[in-house]
């Protein structure tokens, strides 16, 4: 398949009317959002949908995301009640995925057999624009290939789906860098599936009661079927083992100074300099968790381009936007932790 490639001062009414007119027959089309490059296609198409997982090689139990240009649009899809209505209008548009009893039109193939959605309204205006001009909800993971970082810039798209699909938006870097927070809502309560920038703070403010599913922060043992089907896989993975270091910031740079040569470093900026015998690359400075977010991904696909034996990095904290961080990397790692 010849994918075509419309580059960032190419977006405009008319390329984004083709890509309407793509999706509404059925293809893929790459987009930006704030979180990461979704795969999209018709998520009213099971047929559609049956690309997305070719594309990606990804698990057919792995349910995509519906994706909608209007918070509003949720009650065509999905059976919405008050706690939907309260997250929408805090946090919609924006980088939040919510878990909903599904309506009959959504095919089974996009739920991955289950009889639940997840309902995301991007913020960015190419991806609302976009799904504006198909006419139709958009089911869409993220556009990388199954296991890999998910992909935060075009250059990553291009490389993972050149030829597999029918076209690619370059909406530029993705502002937060990690996937959509999830939550599933039961009545008025809540619960984190995955986290991201909408942070489980940001929920409590809104929820008295929102609880933290254990695959956030935990490995599931082989048995267990998590909520979110995702958590079961390895994820986001560089072709390097990876490994966490839980420890002072002292221990971890000794740690690092006396590792292997062609071990690559994950450090923090303020640190670069402390490793020339070592590849490194920054992630952003210690206190900043935004900068680390919108990097991680692409400091993994770099990490893998060296060529390097093995990675090693900080373990992230767990609370605020490092939760989000924590839950990545501890799956980027198949929860390898060095405590020092
Ligand atoms: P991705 O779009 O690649 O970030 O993956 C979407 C993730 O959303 C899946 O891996 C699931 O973990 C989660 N998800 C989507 N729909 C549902 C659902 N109906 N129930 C639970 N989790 C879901
Ligand atoms: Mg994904």
């Amino acid at each position: 398949m010849k994918t075509l490639f419309i580059g960032q001062n190419e977006i405009n009414d008319a390329s984004l009317a083709m890509a309407g007119e793509i999706l509404r027959r059925g293809g893929l089309v790459v987009f930006p959002t704030e979180t990461v490059y979704g795969l999209g296609a018709d998520a009213l198409d099971a047929d559609a949908a049956k690309k997305i997982y070719a594309a990606k090689g990804r698990p057919s139990d792995n349910p995509l995301i519906v994706h909608i240009a209007d918070p509003a649009d949720a009650d065509k899809y999905a059976v919405v009640g008050d706690a939907y209505k309260r997250l929408a209008k805090a946090f919609m548009p924006g980088p939040l995925t919510v878990i909903l009893p599904k309506r009959d039109c959504i095919p089974m193939t996009v739920t991955g057999g289950l009889d639940s959605v997840g309902i995301r309204c991007p913020e960015n205006p190419i991806a609302r624009r976009m799904i504006a001009s198909a006419g139709v909800p958009i089911a869409a993971p993220s556009a990388n290939i199954s296991g890999k970082p998910s992909p935060t810039s075009a250059e990553h798209v291009r490389f993972d789906m050149d030829g597999k699909v029918d076209m690619i938006l370059d909406g530029g870097e993705c502002t937060v860098g990690l996937e959509s927070t999830i939550v599933k809502v039961e009545g008025d309560k809540l619960t984190l599936l995955r986290p991201g920038a909408i942070t489980l703070d940001m929920l409590r403010t809104l929820f008295d009661n929102v609880e933290v599913s254990a695959a956030v922060t935990e490995q599931l043992s082989e048995n267990v079927r998590p909520l979110s089907p995702g958590m079961k896989y390895r994820h986001y993975a560089p072709t390097a083992p990876l490994y966490l270091l839980d420890g002072s910031d002292e221990k971890r740079i000794a740690y690092c100074t006396a590792a292997d040569g062609d071990t690559l470093l994950l450090v923090f900026d303020e640190e670069a300099a402390l490793f020339p015998a070592h590849k490194v690359i920054a992630i952003g400075k210690q206190s900043d968790e935004r900068t680390q977010a919108k990097r991680l991904f692409a400091a993994l696909r770099e990490a893998d381009s060296t060529g390097c034996k093995k990675i090693l990095a900080p373990l992230p904290r767990q609370s605020g936007l490092s939760l989000a961080l924590y839950n990545r990397m501890i799956r980027a790692a198949a929860h390898n932790i060095i405590t020092l």
